[in-house]
């Protein structure tokens, strides 16, 4: 067995399914976070309640940071908050993009994935690779039905991305399977910064989903404990990203 599935939590429902397991490759760094961080025993929460039971049970806590209002696990934001008193001795700041770079709830990331797969069906029809019934079949279900469509279409080279050039997932996650239900996640306006991410890292924030560029995630380890978590280095541009060694 990989030495990832032997770190996951022991409750942790490895997913049989095609969609599950590729949750699990792209966004699965998350599930092996230490350091105090709770992760999720799941890789797709199916609903706002699952979500709500899971974030009600997690050690939660609350700053204003750069004028929003952002909650994190306690764990991460105590890490977090460390990182941004390194990154003022150094002149830097870190600071969330927006309020909704933090925690998010079920109903938030619903509205994401739709600002995608919206405009990218319209778009597909409109290009004669969709038909306009097949479309609105998509349209009408569940957007956890939705997940296993928009794949399919991409694997047909329809992709959902916001500039429809690679996969959705590189650009909003499925309903259900965001980070940042977690309260692991933070967005960074900074990201750019080498130095900023060099901070994070320090802190235990890693990226690990690759091309989402100002995503971070609380893995609560130094680099050097990473590939003992079961994780592999995935190198894009001048990114480093961590993500499961499945
Ligand atoms: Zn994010």
């Amino acid at each position: 067995m990989k030495k990832y599935f032997t770190k996951l939590p022991n409750k942790f429902k490895i997913p049989t399914d095609a969609v599950g397991q590729r949750i699990l490759r792209e966004y699965g760094a998350l599930f092996v976070a230490r350091g105090g961080a709770v992760p999720p025993n799941t890789v797709i929460f199916k609903n706002e309640s699952e979500v709500a039971s899971y974030q009600s049970s997690l050690s939660e806590s609350s700053e204003n940071l750069g004028g929003f209002d952002i909650e994190l696990q306690a764990a991460a934001m105590k890490a977090l908050k460390a990182a941004i008193s390194e990154a003022e001795q150094k002149n830097l700041t870190i600071t969330p993009r927006g309020a909704d770079s933090g925690k998010r709830d079920y109903a938030g990331t619903i509205e994401l994935w739709a600002s995608r797969v919206n405009p990218g069906l319209a778009h597909w029809v409109g290009k004669g690779k969709l038909s306009e019934p097949e479309a609105a079949k998509i349209l009408a279900l569940s957007p956890f039905k939705q997940v296993s469509e928009i794949f399919k279409l991409e694997s047909q080279e329809m992709f959902f991305s916001k500039d429809l050039s690679k996969s959705i997932v590189y650009s909003v996650a499925p309903p259900g399977t965001s980070q940042h239900l977690s309260m692991l996640a933070l967005d960074v306006s900074e990201h750019d910064n080498e130095r900023v991410r060099d901070i994070l890292a320090k802190h235990g924030w890693f990226q690990t989903v690759v091309s989402d560029l100002p995503h971070f995630t609380f893995l609560g380890v130094s680099e050097n404990r990473l590939s003992g978590l079961g994780l592999k280095k995935v190198s894009d541009g001048e990114r480093i990203f961590w993500l499961p060694n499945i």
